[in-house]
């Protein structure tokens, strides 16, 4: 059996198994695309020492870094189910792929990462990158002097406009409710501020773009059913990150939300499992959060480890 298994190949799944290989401990990795999100970012900026670069060199940097020590890295396998059983030696935690295969460990981190919600209209796959944006921490600063759409009322949307409404020009919220759902601490913020125009009862449909970059964003008046336009460079899509946990259900215990739910160490609700990266219940998910917490639960599990009876 493996010593730690690691499920996910992003950048906590790959910080996770440098920091075991260093310890001298069997390590694999289960990734269903290496890099994860990072994979379809264009330019990062907020990655501590490095002024700038782009996803797809960036995982090429990951994949060579893992590389580098003996970690069996099983590309392009999905796990569909984990559960704890018990080995001659001890507990051991198995997990299934989706090819019927059943990987045995010691101690697993998941680190299976989440998606952001799409608006699933015209023009957002084509623009993405190319001013359709989904993280305001990491894209906020390339719309500069810009006029930007944030789409989403909740907590997060509200956050993202007064967050961009201190670089871009100006912030249009749409949502798609008659009301806004974000704390009335933060509506009463983002009222006060007279670069952000909330307006409600709107269904986005379609981003508009010259081929290039975004131009704008049609919506439809929910209340008169008028089709109308605005003209922007960048729309943020603020609906909500899901994380990829739906094969953990009454597994490990997940927050209302459905994230993984851990403590400092990163230790879920069964022993010897941690997880790390934006699938768990941390504050923020970043690149940089993501590997601290893949480096924490990497740490842990060797801790765990030798903790174990001796066999
Ligand atoms: P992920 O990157 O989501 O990786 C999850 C991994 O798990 C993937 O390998 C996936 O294939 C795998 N996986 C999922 N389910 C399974 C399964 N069942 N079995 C096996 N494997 C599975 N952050 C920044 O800091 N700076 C930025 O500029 C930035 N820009 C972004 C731009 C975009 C468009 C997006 C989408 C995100 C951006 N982020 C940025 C956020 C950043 O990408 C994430 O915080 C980070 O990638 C999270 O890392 P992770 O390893 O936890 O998860």
């Amino acid at each position: 059996p493996y010593e730690v298994l690691i499920v996910g190949g992003g950048p906590a799944g790959a910080s996770a198994a440098i920091y075991s290989a260093r310890k001298g401990i069997r390590t694999g990795v289960i990734a269903q695309r290496f890099g994860g999100q990072i994979m379809d970012t264009v330019a990062i900026e907020n990655f501590i020492s490095v002024s700038a670069t782009e996803g797809p060199k960036l995982v090429a940097n990951l994949e060579q870094h893992v590389m580098d020590y003996d970690v069996d890295v099983m590309k392009a396998q999905k796990a569909v189910a984990l559960r704890q059983s018990n080995g001659a030696d001890g507990k051991r935690v198995e997990v299934t792929l989706e090819n019927g295969a059943t990987l045995i460990s010691k101690s697993i981190i998941l680190a299976t990462g989440a998606r952001w919600r799409e608006m699933n209209v015209p023009g957002e796959q084509e623009y993405r990158g190319k001013g359709v944006a989904y993280c305001p921490h990491c894209d906020g600063p390339l719309f500069k002097g810009k006029r930007v759409a944030v789409i989403g009322g909740g907590n997060s949307g509200i956050e993202a406009a007064i967050d961009l409404a201190g670089i871009v020009e100006h912030v249009t919220v749409l949502e798609f409710a008659d009301t806004l759902r974000a704390d009335d601490v933060l509506q009463r913020k983002a009222r006060s501020m007279n670069n952000i125009d909330i307006i409600t009862a709107a269904m986005s449909t379609e981003v508009l773009g010259d081929g290039q970059r975004v131009t704008g964003l049609n919506y439809t008046d929910r209340a008169t059913g008028e089709e109308k336009t605005v003209a922007l460079a960048g729309v943020f899509v603020q609906i909500g990150l899901v994380p990829n946990t739906d094969w953990l259900k009454g597994v490990v215990e997940l927050n209302p939300r459905g994230e993984i739910m851990v403590d400092s160490r990163g230790e879920t609700s069964i022993p010897g499992v941690f997880a790390a990266g934006d699938v768990t219940d941390s504050a923020y998910k970043q690149i940089i959060i993501s590997m601290g917490s893949g480096a924490t639960a990497a740490l842990s599990a060797f801790d765990h480890l030798i903790r174990l009876p001796a066999q």
